[in-house]
């Protein structure tokens, strides 16, 4: 046997040796599934199978860059360096590069962004002159997005009658149907796709042209797929375009229970129907699970549980039996967070945890700025997920949609976006004119710019100069983009779009202190980017190439920083597949975690209990509950109770700490004294009915004692010592503090 199958367990060995067929692997968390994919690859390869004829799909791309990483320690750089690992959507675009002209694009097409796209929707409902609060553009969006993962085209969106009766109106139906094929055509003229194009027009792709299907299918003689529970209807309808018909060497892993996507159209029968698709298909389960203490894998399987719909299933774990679950309540979300902070700072200075040991993990984004400000107080060094990444912030976004249009003519949303910036004096009249001659005539945005006088644009010598410099302007990019590597034409448009002069340096605040930083960071990664490329033999990169590799990164994978310690914050969705030592799963409240909108119904309310269940999976050693009875949420403070999957956890692997007490056996926290932070000049007695020494409580901070009173009228201020968060100067006329 190869040493490195001495790796695995019986079973994992079994399903990652069986290649004769279809097979799936359903399991519990931590039980190995990903680890069979990557050593089921390494294994064909070992036993000859060329690389080229491979293909795994990941959910993230930070997953498909471990996976190519582990398969190369397996094996060797020689035979990984061909394999298509990476993402639906990253695999996709590049075979829909390649395939472009089959489907009527250009191979350099753009990806418009959520953004990009919900402009162009905003736009397209502006010009037919329809009311947008009827018309939503993120409604219409969502509408869109759903039918492409649907895969209906626009005209079988018109007949389609489930989608019609949703909304029960026939007229209202009509015109979702006219604007979504005017926002297909108008992506289309753009050379353009968005994310879920990427999806539909490989679907169409494959239907449409036998043979690119059979090439791709001769191609790939083993496909096997990661989180297969997440697919949605277009991803399970391609994977079956490329093995149904002739091979069904197709490997899929997945666990039902981590099914946490539905929102996005992820259908859990996808896994459920597989094997009635591929009937002879063979099953593997694996049951041991190698990630965390038995006292999590039993909490876990105690959870899911609770959940009607599910395929019965056994996870055990042979690790030690470790601590308890431990779930503390606050007084606040304010508290929570400093509780935590400390808690982290504790078991580092006293458990020897690094901080990369410990995750945060939250329902909704916006809980993460409660815990940065804690973590930041403590210097503890922290990274948060989910934010705009590296990609999305403004200044890059500007910068590359002058490299998005100087390789691509058509892009419309590139257009609009830097026609006028910096100003260069050409307004929205001008080119709100030639959007509209290029409507009329069918055309690009750059066709009628760069000849308004055969369109006959109505406009004055001033303006004509103006766009005939810009046309000028964007030719010399494109002559340097098609001649130039993508870092030297990428330098040249960083230096000559005038962003940086005009703008930026005007200015020196630490803001525009950090944009040209960004800017600057642009430039190193496109240095490395052409430099990894050179590495690996391909001389001629351009910025398209580049542009192709952007589009689709999220800020996980833009984390250049993986080695250096910091906690890391993150959603719970964004958490999939990972493993820390240490997990805080906070927020645990009704109205939070289950979220309001989903309390409605059964399904909703098991899909929130399986995201409960990712997130407790994600700990090989200790998981930390925690909850507020009080938080700000949308300007004010709501109450809130303790969520009711804390009671769905067996209590015999609960512990439930002293008061406030974060971590076990600590002892720690406590409110510290700050007594140098008291200013005590000026200090009243009274004000009004407050006295220094009364007891007072406040909604956030808690309990607390008054030390000091200053200030007059609409600048009354009390200093308190609160019980636990220790001094704070309250402003009276905004402090909504009772007597106790
Ligand atoms: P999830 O459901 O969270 O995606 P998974 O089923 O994909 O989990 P893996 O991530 O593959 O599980 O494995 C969980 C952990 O257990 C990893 O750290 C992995 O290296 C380890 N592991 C899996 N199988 C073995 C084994 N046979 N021997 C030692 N370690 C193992
Ligand atoms: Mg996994």
């Amino acid at each position: 046997m190869a040493d490195f199958l001495q790796q695995l367990n019986e079973s994992q060995r079994e399903a990652v040796i069986y290649n004769d067929g279809p097979s799936l692997v359903i399991a519990g968390a931590g039980s190995g599934k990903t680890r069979v994919i990557t050593y089921k690859i390494a294994y064909l390869l070992k036993n000859g199978i060329s690389p080229h004829s491979i293909l795994a799909l990941t959910f993230t791309n930070k997953a498909a860059r471990e996976m190519k990483v582990r398969v190369t320690e397996i094996i060797g750089e020689n035979m990984t360096r061909l394999l298509w690992i990476g993402t639906f959507h990253s695999i996709f675009s590049k075979i829909l590069r390649r395939e472009a002209s089959r489907i009527g694009f250009y191979s350099d097409f753009t990806i418009y962004d959520k953004q990009d796209s919900k402009n162009l929707i905003k736009n397209i409902i502006k010009e037919k002159k329809l009311d947008d609060k009827i018309y939503k553009p993120t409604f219409v969006q969502n509408i869109i997005s759903k039918a492409k993962n649907a895969l209906i085209t626009p005209k079988q969106y018109a007949n389609n009658c489930d989608l019609i009766e949703q909304y029960n109106q026939a007229q209202k139906a009509y015109i979702l149907y006219d604007i979504y094929l005017t926002y297909s055509n108008r992506c289309k003229i753009a050379n353009a796709m968005d994310f879920d194009d990427l999806l539909f027009y490989t679907y169409l792709l494959f239907n449409e042209c036998k043979e690119i299907a059979q090439k791709y299918w001769n191609r790939f003689q083993f496909i096997l797929v990661d989180e297969y529970q997440d697919t949605n209807f277009a991803q399970h309808e391609i994977i079956q375009q490329l093995t149904i018909e002739q091979h069904h060497r197709i490997c899929i892993v997945g666990d039902d229970a981590q099914s946490i996507y539905s929102f996005r159209g992820a259908n859990i029968s996808n896994i459920l129907n597989f094997r009635s698709i591929y009937p002879e298909s063979k099953l593997f389960k694996l049951e041991q699970n190698y990630r965390s203490t038995q006292t999590i894998v039993n909490a876990a399987n105690s959870l899911i549980s609770k959940n009607r719909e599910q395929i019965p299933k056994t996870i055990y774990s042979q690790k030690a039996i470790g601590e308890k679950i431990r779930l503390t309540g606050f007084y606040s979300d304010y508290e929570e967070g400093s509780r935590v902070a400390n808690c982290i700072a504790e078991m580092h200075m006293l458990k020897k945890y690094e901080y990369k040991d410990f995750v945060i993990l939250y329902r909704t984004n916006a809980q993460s700025r409660i815990f940065e400000e804690a973590l930041r107080k403590l210097n503890i060094p922290y990274k948060i997920y989910g934010g705009l990444s590296f990609y999305q912030r403004k200044e890059i976004k500007d910068v590359v949609a002058y490299m998005r249009l100087a390789s691509n003519l058509a892009d419309e949303e590139a257009i609009r976006r830097i026609i006028n910036y910096p100003n260069r004096g050409i307004g929205d009249i001008t080119v709100n004119k030639i959007i509209a001659a290029a409507s009329f005539h069918n055309t690009i945005l750059w066709e009628v710019l760069s000849n308004p006088l055969s369109y006959n644009l109505k406009i004055n010598a001033a303006t004509f100069e103006k766009l005939k410099k810009f046309q000028l302007l964007i030719n010399r990019f494109v002559e340097k983009v098609s001649t130039q590597n993508a870092y030297n034409a990428g330098r040249m448009i960083i230096r000559e779009t005038g962003l940086i002069n005009n703008e930026l340096y005007e200015d020196q605040t630490p803001e525009n202190i950090s944009r040209i930083q960004n800017l600057e960071e642009l430039s190193n990664s496109l240095y490395t980017f052409v430099s990894s490329r050179i590495e690996e033999g391909n001389a001629n990169i351009k910025i398209s190439d580049f542009l192709a590799e952007i589009f689709l990164l999220t800020d996980q994978d833009t984390d250049k920083n993986e080695n250096i310690n910091f906690v890391t914050m993150m959603t719970i969705h964004s958490a999939k597949g990972l493993e820390f030592k240490n997990v805080f799963v906070v927020g645990l409240e009704e109205g939070l975690f289950p979220s309001e909108l989903s309390k409605q119904n059964l399904q909703e309310i098991e899909e929130e209990r399986r995201l409960f269940y990712v997130a407790i999976t994600r700990a090989k050693e200790n998981v930390i509950l925690t909850y507020a009875k009080n938080r700000f949420q949308n300007g004010q403070f709501h109450d809130r109770l303790p969520s009711r999957f804390i009671k769905d956890i067996d209590e015999q692997y609960l512990s439930l700490p002293s008061k406030s007490h974060v971590c076990t056996n600590s002892g720690g926290g406590g409110s510290f004294k700050e007594s140098s932070l008291i200013n005590h000049q000026n200090n009243q007695s009274n004000i009004g009915d407050l006295r220094i020494g009364n007891k007072i409580r406040h909604k956030r901070f808690g309990d607390g004692r008054i030390v000091a009173l200053i200030g007059k009228n609409d600048n009354a201020q009390a200093t308190v010592e609160f019980e636990q968060v220790g001094i704070k100067q309250l402003l009276l006329k905004f402090a909504r503090i009772e007597m106790i």
